[in-house]
């Protein structure tokens, strides 16, 4: 064991969380080290955590792949585009993708060089008084004690006891995002966000993709009516959600040189069976904290294995703080950041704070899903009074003419006093409109305020517009 080497502010783990945490830190003059244990494809270490590795970036890179192929056979046509045998290289599409993981996870050193960060390559584990002890790679140990120590540790995959991980029959996201031929049938259990954006990509290139969710309600978190407007178009595009389906067997077996998966659920209309080429689980994700924490730390895991903090991402040990995906709230990598730089402020001596209620969703399916706010469930639920306005895509002279009409946006705001309460979208573009929302919400802006901003004519975001019009039943260009 070298001798110990002192820091101002320790971070462990380099996701989004981490990453943004340390540079923070070492912008605001503070002596920072982040240790990360991950190693891309390559071998090599990693940084970035799972949103560049195996998570946001890969499966937007795929999802884009999968789009243009599939706008060929849907979309080109329309636009008077004709073209002969299209073919999806699939080694070529992941390969870019590989290309896009390492040219983001590589961004992140040189970003940690620029900023003074000193890395750490291998697993730390938090003892008493601030130190972590790194196991790094080549076996050999190293001990930093931090005025500061930042938890980012992430999360992982959930496992189901009947259908363990291999890499190859049965995946969760990492091998999801590098099968080497499209599965002929692929299943998926959890019709979450990973279960839509993956399943979404295998679809369109081709596989016949069935979702077992066991859920009665799909998509419960999201607006009602979006989920409902989402859900028809999936099925349009063939992607099969079976609801209240409950898996309670999958069995890998061999059929020549290959294998297949047997899966027995259940439904309302008894047992069922199906048999698939590939299997994805995506029934969520859990703190990692396995090994993170030596006896005697004083830092206490939730009930779901959480590492519990105040609202200020602090676990009540002087000194210690935890942020992202093992802890409370939405497992996003922009919620990640914005927890990163708010500890990082704070250890500075800063005001940091980071508003959980204004932490946009997005879903990256075909059409897009995305929101910020209550949904109008939760508004009834607790009593609030409110008042709704939509508007179409299908009105929307940008969307129609891009060919893409499906879909609305709804603005929710204050039955009294008018207050935005929630925006929700489903259609084309809306990872980007979604943040009018946003910003109207955190600096406290009406649906009056929305509709009297001058949106650009023609562009998606002018169903935002008469949505916000439609609150007060004034909207333009649909009857009120
Ligand atoms: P992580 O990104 O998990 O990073 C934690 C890092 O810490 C890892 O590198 C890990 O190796 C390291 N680590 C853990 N323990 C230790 C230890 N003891 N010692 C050293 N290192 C350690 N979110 C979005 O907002 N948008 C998306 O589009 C999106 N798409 C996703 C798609 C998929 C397929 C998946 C799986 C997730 C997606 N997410 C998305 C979620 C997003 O990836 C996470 O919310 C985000 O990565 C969490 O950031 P984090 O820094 O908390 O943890
Ligand atoms: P999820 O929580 O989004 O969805 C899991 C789904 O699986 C739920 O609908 C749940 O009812 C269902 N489920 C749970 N157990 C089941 C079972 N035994 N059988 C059938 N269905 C079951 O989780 P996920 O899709 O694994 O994604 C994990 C997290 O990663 C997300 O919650 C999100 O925080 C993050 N993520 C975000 C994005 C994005 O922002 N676009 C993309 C991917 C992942």
């Amino acid at each position: 064991m070298s001798e110990q080497q002192n820091f101002d502010v320790v971070v462990i783990g380099a996701g989004p969380a981490g990453y943004h945490a340390a540079i923070r830190a070492a912008q605001l003059g503070l002596k920072t080290a982040c240790i990360d244990a991950a190693l891309g494809k390559d071998g090599k270490p990693a940084l970035g955590g799972t949103c560049l590795r195996v998570g946001c970036i890969p499966s937007k890179a795929l999802l884009d792949s999968s789009r243009q192929f599939w706008n060929m056979g849907h979309l080109f046509g329309d636009h008077g585009i004709s073209f002969k045998d299209a073919k999806m290289d699939v080694g070529q599409m992941v390969g870019r993708k590989d290309k896009i993981v390492k040219q983001f996870t590589g961004g992140i050193a040189m970003l940690f060089k620029a900023n003074k960060v000193s890395p750490f390559y291998g697993f730390g584990t938090l003892h008493k008084g601030n130190v972590v002890k790194v196991k790094q790679h080549d076996g050999s140990e190293v001990e930093l004690k931090g005025t500061n120590v930042v938890i980012a540790a992430g999360s992982d995959s959930i496992e189901l006891p009947f259908a363990k991980f291999d890499g190859d029959t049965v995946v969760d996201n990492v091998g999801a995002l590098d099968f080497t031929e499209v599965p002929k049938r692929l299943g998926v259990i959890g019709a979450g966000v990973i279960g839509l954006e993956l399943g979404s990509v295998w679809k369109r290139l081709g596989a016949e993709v069935t979702i077992l969710e066991a859920m009665p309600e799909f998509l419960a978190t999201a607006d009602a009516e979006v989920a409902k407007t989402a859900a028809k178009e999936f099925k349009k595009q063939g992607l099969d959600i079976k609801l209240g389906a409950k898996v309670s067997k999958a069995e890998v077996k061999s059929k020549g040189k290959s294998k297949e998966v047997h899966l027995t659920y259940s439904d309302k209309d008894g047992e069922q069976s199906m048999v698939v080429d590939k299997l994805l689980v995506a029934v969520g994700r859990k703190a990692a904290s396995k090994g993170l924490l030596a006896d005697g730390t004083g830092v206490k895991l939730d009930d779901r294995g959480r590492i519990e903090v105040d609202e200020h991402c602090h676990t009540g040990v002087d000194g210690v703080w935890a942020v992202g995906d093992c802890v409370r709230g939405p497992m996003l990598a922009h919620k990640g950041f914005e927890e990163g730089i708010a500890v990082a402020e704070l250890i500075a001596g800063l005001p940091g704070h980071v508003n959980l209620d204004t932490v946009p969703w997005v879903i990256y399916t075909e059409p897009e899903i995305a929101w910020v706010g209550q949904t109008e469930q939760q508004l009834k639920e607790e009593g609030t009074p409110y008042k709704t306005g939509s508007f179409p895509f299908a009105a929307i002279g940008r969307a129609v003419a891009m060919g893409e009409p499906a879909g609305f946006v709804k603005v929710i705001a204050h039955a009294e006093t008018d207050r935005v309460l929630g925006l929700h979208l489903v259609g084309v573009g809306v990872s980007e409109l979604v943040h009018e929302g946003v910003l109207t919400m955190e600096f406290k802006g009406s649906a009056d305020d929305l509709a009297r901003i001058c949106h650009a004519h023609p562009t998606l975001s002018e169903a935002i517009h008469d949505a916000a019009m439609a609150v007060d039943k004034r909207a333009i260009h649909k009857a009120n």
